[in-house]
């Protein structure tokens, strides 16, 4: 289905074009048309699936064909949980919207009296992240009672950060009678308890082929030791020669030392992390983006939101806490179709954990050595026999069967 079905109008349907979207992502065909016909919407959709326009094309365009006299009001909120994810939303924004309608992004390590300028200026678009956003309510400073639709981004990564508590104070602020745009990766019980306080009616969308985003990545995974997981780096990058490749740390400080070591190498690599300040981060983007710095070795903060072009390698140089996490990492490359690559190292005593990362991902990986790199040494024994029984709570048989013996006394 081209873009020309949607009821959009003709000059966002020239945006489009310009942008060479040349047709809708899964997610978009059936997001867009919904939120047009002003569902609430619970959609679950990956990063890197074309999420963002599927609810940016029709907002805009129900923003510009029913433009409010006077000072512009704040219309739209949306709240995404990082500061890179919010800056690229913002721009998206920015580019679809005419002229006349502006967009605010509020997010923390910036300067706070330039965003409150922005805000009473007025704007008709405000994407924020929660903290920033929540000390400027508690200020005061900012009126949602004209807000029409409110979209929450990575709904499962907000609650994660401890939104939750926070959610209640902003839903106060909002009128009632508002659109809510959810989306999320996931749906576990802890975000369905948040979905529902935001929306009763809001209808689940999901795309036939969730994991569409995640089959044009190759998956591989190598065994290594720990040790020797830098050389191995150094070594795939010298002969598969990765355009631009993504590693992710399991530490600010595994990042910093690593990308370290890599510049006395001659590498063009940078460390990515949150103990940089959001100047830095904008900075050391850039260059990324710019294929100035070609490894860009990052901790979680990374995981989400970036989009950026043109990852032709994912590398889980430590292993993702979580399986949500995984898919977030290796979302980074194979964006919005095109193929990428994604490799994580295991050793004996990540085996286990990439196991699990597996059941939950429902994918299956051969383990591949590396001739130079094999895995040396042996796995760590496994406690034998049955599980230790110290503490376990008495199953109900148990106590009846205690209580039975105790009556037979
Ligand atoms: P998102 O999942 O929203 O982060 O989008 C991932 C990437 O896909 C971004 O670079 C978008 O600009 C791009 N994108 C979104 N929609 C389309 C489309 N219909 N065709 C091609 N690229 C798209």
């Amino acid at each position: 289905m081209p873009f020309s079905h949607f009821n959009l109008s003709s000059s966002l349907k020239h945006k489009i074009q310009v942008k060479n979207f040349t047709k809708p992502t899964p997610i978009q065909e059936k997001v867009i048309p919904l939120v047009l016909e002003k569902k609430d919407l619970m959609a679950k959709a990956q990063t890197g699936s074309g999420k963002s326009a599927s609810f940016i094309l029709p907002i805009v365009n129900m923003l510009a064909n029913d433009e409010k006299e006077g000072k512009a009001k704040i219309r739209a909120l949306v709240l995404t949980p990082t500061r890179e994810l919010t800056s690229q939303v913002a721009q998206d924004f920015e580019y679809f919207l005419p002229k006349r309608l502006k967009v605010v992004s509020i997010i923390g390590g910036e300067q706070l009296g330039a965003q409150m300028t922005a805000i009473q200026k007025g704007c008709d678009v405000v994407v924020a992240t929660s903290g920033r956003l929540l000390e400027i309510i508690r200020k005061d400073q900012i009126n949602f009672s004209r807000i029409e639709f409110f979209v929450l981004d990575e709904a499962d990564k907000m609650l994660d950060l401890g939104f939750a508590e926070e959610l209640e104070l902003l839903l106060k602020e909002m009128p009632s009678q508002r659109q809510n745009l959810m989306f999320s990766a996931t749906y576990p019980p802890k975000v369905l308890n948040y979905t529902s306080a935001i929306s009763s009616t809001a209808l689940e969308v999901g795309v036939d082929n969730e994991e569409a985003t995640v089959q044009s990545i190759t998956q591989r995974v190598i065994e290594v030791n720990s040790e020797n997981r830098g050389p191995l780096l150094r070594h795939l990058i010298e002969t598969q020669k990765y355009e631009q490749t993504l590693v992710f740390m399991g530490s600010k400080r595994a990042a910093h030392n690593i990308a370290t070591k890599f510049r006395k190498y001659g590498f063009k690599a940078e460390a990515f992390h949150s103990d940089l300040d959001q100047e830095e981060r904008n900075f050391t983007l850039k260059l990324f983006k710019d294929n100035k710095v070609k490894i860009l070795f990052a901790t979680d903060i990374a995981a989400r939101g970036l989009d950026i072009d043109g990852i032709s390698c994912v590398i889980n140089f430590d292993l993702p806490r979580s399986p949500n996490d995984y898919i977030h990492r290796i979302g980074r490359t194979g964006r919005a179709g095109r193929d990428g690559l994604a490799i994580s190292f295991i050793d004996h005593e990540s085996q286990e954990h990439f196991k699990l990362i597996e059941k939950r991902s429902n994918i299956k990986l051969e383990r591949e050595s590396i001739k130079g790199f094999e895995l040396q040494g042996q796995a760590p024994l496994k406690a034998k026999g049955p599980a230790p029984v110290k503490g376990k709570k008495k199953s109900k048989k148990d106590k009846l069967r205690e209580q039975a013996l105790k009556d037979n006394k």
